[in-house]
This record gives C-alpha cells, sequence and structure tokens, in this order.
C-alpha cells in the first residue's frame, strides 16, 4: 500500500503522534485514521481514503478498495472476455452475460433484455453455460466401503446395473432441474 494511492477528502489531515519512553526518547508514530491509531501512515490513509488513483489511468476510481476506475474497469473486463475462446450458439445452451449472473435460456430472454436495456444483443459479452459434469456410476464404486463388500468380487449383472442407473442419471441431467454454470467460451448471437 503506498500512500500516494489514495484520494483523500479535501479537509482530512492525518495526525501525526510520537510515542515518547521514560528518557523524552520518541519510539514509535502514530497515525490517526477515521476508526482509530496505526502504526503505518499508508494504513491510516486507507481509512480515510474516498477512493484511489486508477491502476490504469490515474482517474479517481469509486472506492478505495477498487484498483481500477469504471472505464478501465469495462476496458479490462472487454480484454478478458475477447481472450476466450469462441464457439457458435447451438440454440439450445443457456447463455450468460461474462461476469454476471443473468442467464438467458432463448432468443426471446435475450431479445426482452435488449429492449429493455437499449443494448444490440451483439454487444452483451455472452458466453457459453455448461452442465456440471457427474462422474458414471458404478456398483461397484457404490458399494465399496460397506459390510465386507469385495470390489474383486463378481456381481451378477453388474453392466446392466450400471447402464440402468446411468441412463436414469443421463435422463436427469437433460431435465430442467440440472442448474448452469457459465464456462469460458464466447459466442455472440443477433437478434
Ligand atoms: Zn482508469
Amino acid at each position: 500500500m503506498r500512500e500516494s494511492e489514495f484520494i483523500l477528502p479535501d479537509d482530512c489531515v492525518i495526525e501525526e503522534f510520537s510515542m515518547i519512553d521514560k528518557d523524552g526518547k520518541e519510539f514509535k508514530k502514530l497515525y490517526k485514521g477515521k476508526t482509530g491509531f496505526y502504526g503505518d501512515r499508508s494504513v491510516a490513509s486507507y481509512t480515510w481514503a474516498i477512493g484511489r488513483h486508477c491502476r490504469d489511468c490515474d482517474k479517481p476510481t469509486e472506492a478505495p478498495y477498487k484498483i481500477l476506475c469504471e472505464d478501465c474497469m469495462q476496458k479490462d473486463k472487454a480484454q478478458r472476455y475477447n481472450k476466450l475462446p469462441f464457439q457458435e450458439w447451438d440454440g439450445e445452451t443457456a447463455l450468460c452475460i461474462f461476469g454476471t449472473d443473468e442467464y438467458f435460456f432463448n432468443e426471446d430472454d435475450i431479445k426482452n433484455y435488449c429492449d429493455e436495456n437499449s443494448i444490440e444483443s451483439t454487444d452483451l459479452m455472452l458466453v457459453l453455460c455448461g452442465r456440471e459434469r457427474i462422474p458414471e456410476f458404478n456398483i461397484d464404486h457404490h458399494l465399496t466401503g460397506f459390510w465386507d463388500f469385495d470390489s474383486e468380487s463378481n456381481i451378477p449383472n453388474e453392466d446392466v446395473i450400471n447402464e440402468k442407473v446411468n441412463e436414469v442419471i443421463r435422463e436427469y441431467l437433460k431435465s430442467d432441474d440440472m442448474p448452469w454454470y457459465p464456462m469460458d467460451i464466447r459466442t455472440t448471437i443477433k437478434v
């Protein structure tokens, strides 16, 4: 933390106090922050700060914990987005706006969002969504650890059991109950 990074209110003066030992020698300095006294001047500054100088352009940021100003944050986000691999949308996979929890499940969702926010669909930084990968069921693994189950032994109809359970799981994964999560794959759509 460097004190010069922070923007303090105009009337803010950081008061300095000397700690004196019994011989009258200063052994420590304390700096008055908004919420207490600190041994480090830059930490005291941070508590008074109303923003900081943007890392990239030096303009004030909105809050002391924000390293970039709003414009640079958008630029940074766009750069990270544009580095992602691109894939065409299949028309079925859910979509999400990069870095947000704004999801879309069909073209109408996107169209409505664009109308409400006066934005072109091609300007939405969309990413494809995926569904959690669930491992295949295996009766052998499922029973290991119970009673004196021996994984070397042959379970009658093992393959049939596995296939049946996996079939049900696969069907479930296709259902709407499974949540989507955004993937690092960008896409675009014109509505
Ligand atoms: Zn900036």
